[in-house]
């Protein structure tokens, strides 16, 4: 973690790198909700963001999705909600890019702040409107807004700022590259002036930082570091990555195990929960796994190490605060079930393998979405991580063809093989040789495999990088660009143009708000005086054509179809 500025410097000095959420100062609510959902100990960036914030600073986070940067700004918004809140009107307001985050961010609020009553209400493109109307009317604490939405029902009059003591921009780079510039700038500027501003992004352009330095009142500034640490840093480490979605991560953390074959590996997770999760799958799939965290007595614990270091378990699923410290002789690799949230956690965590001259391997699963954090981590550590497809069941069949064939090898060189001889022989007065083997084979195989039952894994393919943008693009100055290397594309007819005040960031934020699109994943757009066309990618066609149906543009019901082939 990289802090600028004197003091900024001086802050993260004092920043023992061991705190804990309680040293943090959040209050007591705050911290049953932390404990029951399994979170050990802060990340980098809650140890950075939470102290300032909680007393009421402005700040500019540099971090990217995978960092725990959520809960590094949720947890103060709700430490500073005052106990008492008679009023209907919002405290906190925090704006997000697209629906998917609105309703990520309203969720981890909501659990972070059970105990404190905290209403969060998310509103966002796409949902009806009235729907978002009742709750906002039923009072409200914290809202998660996508801008354009908050704009509208702040036109409406059904959104009132004037009580916001803090808002937040999340994702801030993003909303930018969307077109929702000017809804952000008519957004705060109905907010108190008094109010503390914060701004995550996961990269600053430009743009970004002269709206910071516009907005936000003597931020302090984190972001993550870029130093190569030196110490730690394992050469012999193969450091593989494999990109799957999370709904498929046991099975390919299932697949990626069996093709390994470690002696001796810690899987680590995030949370408590993850950890007997996942302990409890990997056995019920056949792995002799064992949990290890810091809910666990020290005997517990113990014991549990005991059955590694003797063989009986060949699995350690285990969280960082409990992993800390531990050296196992015979581990051959580490596996992160998540990108770790800091490149300092991914070298502790590696550094445990490949010591003694020995090769290690270093395994990490990252989600599509936390794939910039993977990019940090090369950065940081200097060293490439290999991107790989998850092994196919064609590859597994294979690599386990290949160990029965080794087996049998050593058999043929070792073993003494004549009392079977007979059975041979008898079966050759009806069978070929070859054929005798063939069923030899298969029943060995089939004894030390079971069933050939495996199911197919999903590939995912990461999106590209972002080029490198230095930002001044230009609130309307959305290139018309052509997605010449993005696939087939399909163009889009909507029935609303210059004439409605229709701008490209109003369809950029409509199909990234109410879609899994990101602003990027559009291509060119026309505005014509009546209607507009815009390129999508073509499997993503009809759901924009769904989505924009049911939800307004400009605050207006309008035709969306696809454009009709030139006669
Ligand atoms: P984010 O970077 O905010 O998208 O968070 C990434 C993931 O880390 C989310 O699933 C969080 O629930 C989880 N998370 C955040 N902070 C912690 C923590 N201190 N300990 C364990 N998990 C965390």
């Amino acid at each position: 973690m990289r802090v600028d500025g004197d003091t900024n410097r001086q802050l993260a000095d004092e920043q023992d790198e061991t705190a804990t959420f309680a040293d943090l100062g959040l209050r007591p609510e705050l911290l049953a909700a932390l404990t029951r959902l399994g979170y050990e100990e802060p990340t980098p960036i809650q140890r950075e963001a939470v102290p300032p914030m909680v007393a009421g600073r402005d700040l500019l986070g540099q971090a990217a999705t995978g960092t725990g940067k959520t809960a590094a700004y949720a947890l103060p918004v709700l430490q500073r909600l005052p106990d008492e809140r008679p009023g209907g009107d919002p405290l906190a307001l925090v704006l997000v890019p697209t629906r998917e985050l609105a309703i990520q961010v309203s969720e981890a609020l909501h659990r972070y702040g059970r105990d404190l009553g905290a209403r969060v209400v998310p509103v966002y493109g796409g949902q009806p409107i009235p729907r978002q109307l009742r709750a906002l009317e039923a009072g409200v604490d914290v809202v998660v807004a996508t801008p354009g939405r908050a704009l509208d029902l702040l036109q409406r009059g059904s959104l009132h700022l004037g009580g916001v003591a803090t808002v937040v921009l999340d994702e801030a780079d993003e909303m930018l590259d969307m077109g929702f510039a000017e809804d952000l700038e008519a957004l705060l500027a109905e907010v108190p002036e008094e109010r503390q501003t914060v701004l995550f992004s996961a990269t600053m352009p430009r743009r970004l930082d002269s709206m910071a330095r516009r907005h936000l009142r003597d931020p302090l500034r984190i972001q993550v570091a870029r130093e190569v640490p030196t110490e730690g840093q394992a050469p012999r480490v193969r450091q593989t990555a494999f990109v799957v979605a999370r709904a498929a991560k046991p099975a390919a953390l299932g697949r990626v195990l069996d093709v390994e074959s470690p002696t001796a590996a810690i899987v680590f997770c995030r949370t408590r929960d993850e950890v007997d999760d996942l302990t409890e799958t990997l056995n019920g799939r056949g792995y002799r796994a064992e949990a290890l965290h810091g809910g666990m007595s020290q005997e517990q614990r113990d014991r549990v190490m005991g059955r590694l270091r003797g063989g009986t378990a060949e699995l350690l699923v285990a969280t960082d605060v409990a992993a800390r410290g531990l050296d196992v002789e015979q581990l051959t690799h580490v596996v992160n079930y998540d990108v770790p949230a800091a490149a300092e956690t991914y070298v502790h965590r590696i550094g445990r393998v490949g010591r003694a001259g020995r090769e290690g391997v270093a395994i990490t699963l990252v989600e599509p979405r936390a794939h910039r954090m993977l990019k940090t981590i090369e950065r940081v550590t200097g060293s490439p991580i290999h991107v790989e497809r998850v092994p196919t069941v064609a590859d597994l069949r294979a690599r386990r063809l290949e160990l029965t064939r080794a087996a049998l090898r050593e058999s043929l060189l070792g073993d003494d093989l004549e009392r079977f001889r007979a059975v041979v022989e008898t079966l050759t007065d009806e069978f070929d040789v070859m054929e005798v083997a063939l069923a030899a084979v298969k029943l060995a195989h089939e004894a030390t495999n079971g069933p050939d039952d495996d199911e197919e894994i999903p590939e995912v393919t990461l999106r590209p990088e972002r080029p490198q943008r230095d930002g001044d693009r230009g609130d309307r100055g959305r290139p018309s660009r052509s997605r010449s290397n993005g696939g087939d594309t399909a163009r889009l007819f909507i029935g609303a143009g210059r004439s409605a005040g229709v701008r490209p960031g109003d369809l950029v934020g409509a199909i990234a708000g109410e879609t899994g699109l990101r602003g990027r994943d559009v291509g060119a757009i026309e505005i014509a005086e009546r209607f507009s066309l815009v390129e999508v990618p073509e499997a993503a066609a009809e759901e924009v054509v769904t989505a924009l149906r049911a939800s307004t543009i400009k605050g207006r019901k309008v035709t969306v179809r696809r454009e009709r082939p030139r006669p």
